[in-house]
């Protein structure tokens, strides 16, 4: 099969023609049809992760067609469309049993554990645990945007942050998680407050729902123009970036009892950022991760989609082949898109 290799960490990516993937016995292999490009790509890519072995391929939000099955998989059959979360349980062990897969110590993620999606297949393990069937009204790139930002967000908004119609959510940082979460959070009637460091971000957050649009750079004082906006703080501010400042404001710009969640991937020196404990423990702070979504959870989301309550499409900000991720990938770090990129011709 045709799909994007790197051979070293930030050296070049090709296309190559590898063999198609054979599933295991809790497989599936699916058809590639629409696949996203995030950044989470490129921090693999130069070697932040250390479960990614070389060569490589890339790619983990994706929608596609079952091409093969492995034996042991009982609810799925060869034909159906169906996406799939980046982290995949394994459905057995103690986190997935209480239904918290998207933490299952055995989690497989493809475009990490093993080959991903920027290619035309792509093996997904313990598919009866992780795979999700894509209803005819959502079609593939649409679904492509689902299987990481998307997600995170909705859960980051939905189960970690809890956010109630009429409160106020701050977000840090406007790429592909960031807009996420605004579209969200406004399907659930919050007052968003979008932070970033880009007009043209902010354009597009302001044109997805945010209510108040702040630029970091141009303004020194914006956890004072938070606070003005929500009236002491927000109840729940997310980091959608993943930064020391980008978190740190947003735990600063949260009122008594607030909710921070960190949404944005922390590497390198950005891992272990000061966090105010004192702050903390004085106004009784939350500080939550989110990391994807389980599989049974998307039928809620899929419901909400179908209903156009939450419209994921909107964050397409074009389509590309398979060839254009060569360039793509390496310079997901430079900012430039204002939305989301997703591979539809392979
Ligand atoms: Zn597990
Ligand atoms: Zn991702």
């Amino acid at each position: 099969m045709k799909a994007v290799v790197y051979e070293t960490f930030q050296g070049p990516l090709t296309i190559q023609n590898v063999p198609d993937p054979t599933p295991k016995k809790h497989s599936v292999i699916v058809k590639v049809k629409a696949t996203g490009l995030c950044r989470s790509d490129w921090h693999g890519w130069m070697g932040h992760d250390p479960d990614i072995v070389l060569p490589h391929i890339p790619g983990h939000e994706l929608a596609g067609e079952i091409a093969a099955i492995g034996r042991d998989v009982k609810k799925f059959k060869v034909g159906q469309r169906v996406t799939v979360p980046f982290v995949c349980g394994c459905g057995t062990c103690g986190e997935c049993s209480s239904g918290n897969h998207q933490v299952c110590g055995y989690q497989s993620q493809p475009g990490f554990t093993h080959w991903g999606s920027f290619a035309e297949y792509v093996a997904l393990d313990y598919a009866d645990t992780n795979l999700v069937l894509l209803p005819d009204e959502i079609d593939d790139r649409t679904a492509a945007t689902l299987g990481c930002r998307f997600i995170t967000s909705y859960r980051a908004i939905v189960a970690q942050g809890r956010v109630q119609a009429g409160q106020s959510v701050a977000v840090h940082g406007c790429g592909g998680v960031g807009l996420s979460a605004i579209m969200i959070a406004k399907a659930f009637d919050a007052k968003v407050i979008a932070i970033d460091i880009n007009d043209e971000a902010l354009t597009l957050a302001k044109e997805l729902g945010a209510d108040t649009t702040i630029n970091a750079t141009a303004n020194s004082a914006i956890l004072t123009q938070i606070n003005e906006v929500s009236k002491g703080g927000v109840h729940v501010s997310l980091d959608a970036l993943g930064s020391e400042i980008t978190c740190l404001n947003s735990i600063h710009s949260l009122r008594k009892r607030g909710k921070h969640i960190q949404v944005g991937l922390m590497t390198g020196n950005h891992k272990h950022p000061k966090i105010p404990m004192d702050k903390v423990i004085a106004n009784e702070l939350e500080i939550l991760g989110s990391h994807g979504m389980q599989a049974h959870k998307y039928p809620e989301m899929l419901a909400l989609i179908k209903e156009k309550r939450l419209q994921p499409e909107k964050l397409i900000e074009r389509t590309l082949s398979l060839q254009e991720v060569l360039t793509a990938l390496p310079n997901m770090n430079s900012f430039e898109n204002k939305g989301v990129l997703i591979v539809d011709s392979f």
